[in-house]
């Protein structure tokens, strides 16, 4: 029976994040990963994920988006492929909505470049939006989008050559506690390992079932449409984007290779289970988000050209879990991420290993499983 230091389940965003950070630190993990590596089954599909640091959710979030977007420069370095892009980044919202407030609010509370704008001035500065006079906007000219693949990619990477090996294809069927390690079972064989990190994404309440934790998860669906004239969508002359109105939040990025915007809405979405989630996307489906992107911009043509389905995992509080488990502080847990956990991957991978190897590391609080009195 094969041992290791420490074996990751689920090689997918915050796994190969894991592996990268370990690596660094010395210990030659073993990531075990149920589909290839990088595929459209999780949380991780549709190839751009955004990063803004002005974070609306809580300026709680700025210190670790920092560190990741410090990481992911120090990733891009050494894989020598493109990650982060730097377009900007504007958070937009209809009166009586807080999203751009709250995004300045973090932006001021840690020295954050921004600007403050009104309907007017975002209407001045990219012609092709087309808000109302009294809308609010923060701009973070630090936002911007990461590549998926070449991001995962360069962890993985990154991580074998540090001595992980990432077994793609091996599911995990079960795992036990063993004296003071863990016995994991996969559809292949059986290994020990002293630590175990879960990162299991929209599998992690399946994986964890005894911990019963709260976790919800979503089907959410990605759209690209063809633009009018998408010069004018330029990355260099069109930031990505999060409005909040009446018609929810709605996210979009800059036009892509082929001249096409990728929108998508990060409010709603229905409980589903990663098992039997329906993946294919339907006929008229995309119909709100549609309306919702061509009320507030012009030159979003009605030509869908392609979709996607993904997975958020929710939480109640749509706050992370990265913690210890109560009773076997030598499992480890990154589950949760609620739709907004790519940005800082890099930052989570540094806190799981550092909260599998070192027994003196505690939780980030917010992030605590002991927010959740009722589990521990
Ligand atoms: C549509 C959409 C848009 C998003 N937009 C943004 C954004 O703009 N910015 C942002 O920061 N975040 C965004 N997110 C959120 C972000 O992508 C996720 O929070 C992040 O990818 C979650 O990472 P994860 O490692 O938990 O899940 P995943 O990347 O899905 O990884 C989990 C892995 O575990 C594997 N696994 C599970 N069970 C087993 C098992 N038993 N054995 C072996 N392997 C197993 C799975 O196959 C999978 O590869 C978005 C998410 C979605 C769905």
């Amino acid at each position: 029976m094969e041992h290791f230091s420490v074996i990751v389940l689920g090689g997918g965003t915050m796994g190969s994040a894991a592996a990268w950070a370990l690596g660094k630190r010395g210990v030659r993990a073993l990531v075990l990963e149920q589909y290839r590596h990088v595929h459209t089954m999780g949380s991780h599909g549709g190839r751009t994920r955004i990063i803004r640091h002005a974070y609306a959710e809580s300026p709680d979030y700025v210190p670790l988006v920092q560190r990741a977007d410090a990481l992911w420069q120090e990733l891009e370095a050494e894989a020598g492929d493109r990650i982060l892009y730097r377009t900007g980044g504007l958070d937009l919202a209809a009166p009586g909505f807080a999203h751009a407030r709250d995004a300045r609010s973090s932006a001021e509370q840690f020295g954050l470049p921004f600007d403050w704008l009104d309907g007017v001035e975002v209407r001045h500065r990219w012609p092709v939006w087309n808000v109302g006079d009294d809308w609010e906007a923060c701009y973070s000219p630090q936002a911007g989008y990461l590549a998926v693949e070449p991001g995962l990619r360069a962890l993985a990477a990154g991580a074998r050559r540090l001595g992980a090996t990432v077994s793609e294809e091996e599911c995990v069927r079960e795992w036990h506690l063993d004296g003071a390690g863990v016995r994991i079972g996969t559809d292949r064989t059986t290994y020990t390992a002293d630590r175990l990190i879960i990162t299991a994404g929209a599998w992690s309440g399946q994986v964890l079932a005894e911990l019963g934790l709260p976790l919800t998860v979503l089907r959410k669906t990605l759209w690209w449409f063809d633009l009018d004239d998408p010069a004018l969508f330029a990355p260099d002359r069109f930031p990505v984007f999060i409005t909040e109105s009446e018609a929810g939040e709605i996210y979009g990025f800059p036009a892509d290779e082929h001249g096409r915007l990728k929108v998508a809405a990060h409010s709603g979405g229905e409980p589903t289970d990663p098992q039997t989630v329906d993946r294919q996307t339907h006929a008229g489906e995309h119909r709100d988000v549609l309306g919702t992107a061509q009320r507030v911009l012009k030159g979003v043509s009605n030509r869908l050209v392609e979709s996607s389905v993904c997975l958020y995992t929710m939480t109640p509080d749509t706050d992370f879990i990265v913690d210890r488990l109560p009773e076997s502080p030598h499992v480890v847990i990154g589950a949760g991420f609620s739709g907004h956990g790519f940005k800082f991957a890099t930052a989570i991978g540094e806190e799981l290993a550092s909260l599998a190897l070192d027994p003196t590391a505690a939780p980030l609080p917010r992030l605590a499983l002991s927010r959740f009195s009722a589990l521990v």
